[in-house]
């Protein structure tokens, strides 16, 4: 039988204060959110820790406000709140739909979107899509706060480049009035996903033209990637780019330094990168 050893949970007022108890509990101590890993992760004595802070009471670490040209998401937004929220719905459907597909509702309800980058758990959907969206995130620590992009917030599987006494406030994603079009899809056969996979382009006022193009596949080895010289490949005249895609694939996979593990083997999870970047192409482009 799997039993959670004793712990306290500690109620901060403010970041600030949360800030504090990490500093003042040190090793014994971890941030809590939803709790869908971390408690998993007690139950099964992989981590350990007698104080858990207790981030999600704090006030208006939850919301998610549209301001200059900016969505700000809380930390301890759950996947749920995301996922209805109707600003985000009409502003950024890619984001709110991606969300909508999160585990279970369960999860959805009470995981947030900062409890799973934090985690960083190698099959994270919201981490592929916010890479191409070009998102950072702010954290609050005792030398003050920062923004960090997207592209250097994972360092490897479950580490992120957080110190330990920093708490993840928000996530700042761009509302771009260029002409981007991004799409997520992804492939899932159990708990977690296999590959997800995200991709924009940014177009022409005719559409026949990329200027521009972000890709990342994530879930496929430790950490999400984005790769440049796939990205290359994806940016020029349209027929040129549509029969540049099995080479993007390809640059992409070797960019996502594959592994092979209980989801498959690395050379499948190629062959499903070129399957799902053809899917997420056409998806980008509003043609299934
Ligand atoms: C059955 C199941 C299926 C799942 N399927 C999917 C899926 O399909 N796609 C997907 O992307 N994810 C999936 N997940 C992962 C899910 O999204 C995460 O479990 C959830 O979002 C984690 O959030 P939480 O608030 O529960 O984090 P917690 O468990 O509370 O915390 C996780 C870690 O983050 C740290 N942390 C939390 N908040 C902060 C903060 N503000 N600052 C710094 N550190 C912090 C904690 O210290 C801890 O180390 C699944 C999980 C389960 C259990």
């Amino acid at each position: 039988m799997m039993l959670l050893r004793r712990f306290e949970i500690h109620q901060p007022s403010n970041v600030a204060e949360a800030v504090q108890m990490l500093g003042h509990f040190g090793e014994d101590a971890s941030l809590y959110a939803g709790g869908t890993e971390l408690l998993l992760a007690m139950k099964h004595d992989v981590l350990r820790y007698k104080h858990l802070i207790d981030v999600k009471v704090i006030p208006g670490l939850d919301s998610i406000e549209l301001y200059d040209g900016m969505i700000r998401i809380g930390a301890t937004a759950t996947h749920r709140s995301i996922e209805r929220s109707a600003p985000l719905r009409s502003r950024l459907p890619v984001f709110t739909n991606m969300e909508s597909l999160v585990a279970n509702v369960r999860v959805r309800n009470t995981g947030t979107l900062g409890g799973n980058l934090c985690f960083a758990e190698p099959h994270s959907d919201p981490a592929t899509l916010l890479l191409v969206l070009g998102a950072s995130v702010a954290a609050e620590g005792p030398q003050g706060r920062r923004e960090i992009p997207m592209d250097d917030f994972f360092t490897g599987a479950y580490e992120t480049c957080l110190g330990r006494n920093e708490v993840l406030t928000g996530i700042h994603i761009p509302l771009s009035t260029r002409r981007w079009r991004p799409a997520y899809v992804k492939f899932q056969v159990h708990e977690r996903p296999m590959l997800g996979l995200a991709l924009a382009l940014e177009t022409t006022d005719d559409g026949e033209t990329f200027c521009g193009a972000r890709v990342a596949v994530g879930c496929v080895s430790p950490c999400a990637r984005r790769a440049a010289a796939a990205e290359g490949l994806l940016t020029g005249p349209r027929s040129q780019v549509e029969r540049n895609l099995p080479l993007a694939a390809e640059a992409l996979a070797d960019a996502a330094e594959l592994i092979d593990d209980q989801q498959g083997s690395a050379e499948y999870k190629r062959h499903l990168i070129q399957v799902f970047l053809r899917r997420a192409f056409l998806k980008a482009l509003g043609q299934n």
